[in-house]
């Protein structure tokens, strides 16, 4: 049984709760982050950490996220659970109030704070070997793609929707233009150039992509950061997806179609590699 995390306890998973009146149940008023283990290290927890204190933010949600402690309770949970490679999940909901109110709570109500640990092969996947399908999908989320909130149900009924299609994932679609996968960024190769959307409101600014941009320029290939179509992701070579979990996986179908040879590409397979061995290396 996992040992888990809930505001200032380490519980076994089956005792630890939280209240019906949480406001990250009544409202999904929550941010999340989720920092990936390999060999029990942490990989890119700054800048988790500071993507959460920006969620927190925008949301004008009373947290001050103290990054030390933060890092103390990741290792911890790593070491009580025993975390080789896996993932690391963490929750802040603006936390219960004692009722339901759709206005915001007195200033000092305490936030909600959980973390658990997930075990997953991350490194050597079959994904890794075989590559993902995807289908594309009209993006039907709010306007705030860019904060990490807990209100994944439109990317849940995606991924569902593309199971259902016999894919892997889906690849949401605004005004004609990708915009990101349901849980990572979206990256089409064409002539050599890695082609992704610019960072704004549209999509998630993934922890991933970044570091995945600068070990491309590490490898001196070249980016451009702007929006592409369906049409454009059909034609490409080459295409992928980043995620903290995943790091850059290779999509060798989209919509049916063969994305190039239908395997998985060889500007994923560099970027992936360099990716790790960069970030295993700055792992805590
Ligand atoms: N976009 C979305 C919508 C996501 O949910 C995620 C993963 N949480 C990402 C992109 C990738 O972000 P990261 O590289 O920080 O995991």
């Amino acid at each position: 049984m996992r040992t888990v995390y809930v505001n200032g306890d380490y519980l076994p998973e089956n005792e630890a709760t939280v209240s019906i009146f949480d406001r990250g149940f009544l409202f999904a008023d929550g941010i999340y982050e989720v920092t990936t283990v390999v060999d029990g290290k942490l990989i890119g927890f700054d800048g988790h950490i500071k993507r959460l204190q920006r969620s927190a933010d925008e949301l004008k949600m009373n947290i001050k996220v103290d990054e030390p402690e933060m890092l103390e309770i990741h290792r911890e949970l790593v070491k009580r659970n025993n975390l080789d490679q896996g993932m690391i999940y963490l929750q802040y909901t603006r936390g219960n109030p004692g009722d339901r109110d759709f206005a915001f709570p007195p200033e000092d109500t305490k936030p909600t704070l959980v973390m658990f640990t997930q075990e997953k092969k991350v490194v050597g996947t079959a994904v890794e070997e075989n590559g993902l399908k995807v289908v594309t999908l009209e993006d039907l989320r709010w306007g705030r793609r860019d904060i990490k909130t807990v209100q994944l149900l439109y990317p849940s009924l995606a991924k569902m929707e593309a199971k259902a299609r016999g894919a892997d994932d889906a690849w949401m679609v605004q005004d004609g233009f990708v915009t990101e996968g349901t849980s990572n960024n979206a990256y089409i190769v064409k002539d050599g150039t890695i082609i992704t959307r610019h960072l704004s409101n549209d999509i998630l600014h993934g922890i991933t992509r970044k570091s995945i941009l600068a070990c491309a320029q590490l490898l001196q290939m070249k980016v451009e950061e702007r929006p592409f179509t369906v049409d454009e992701a059909y034609a490409a070579d080459e295409a992928f997806a980043t995620s903290a979990s995943g790091f850059a996986n290779p999509i060798v179908e989209i919509d049916g179609k063969k994305v190039g040879s239908g395997k998985p590409g060889e500007v994923s397979a560099k970027l992936r590699e360099l990716y790790i061995e960069e970030n295993m290396k700055a792992a805590v």
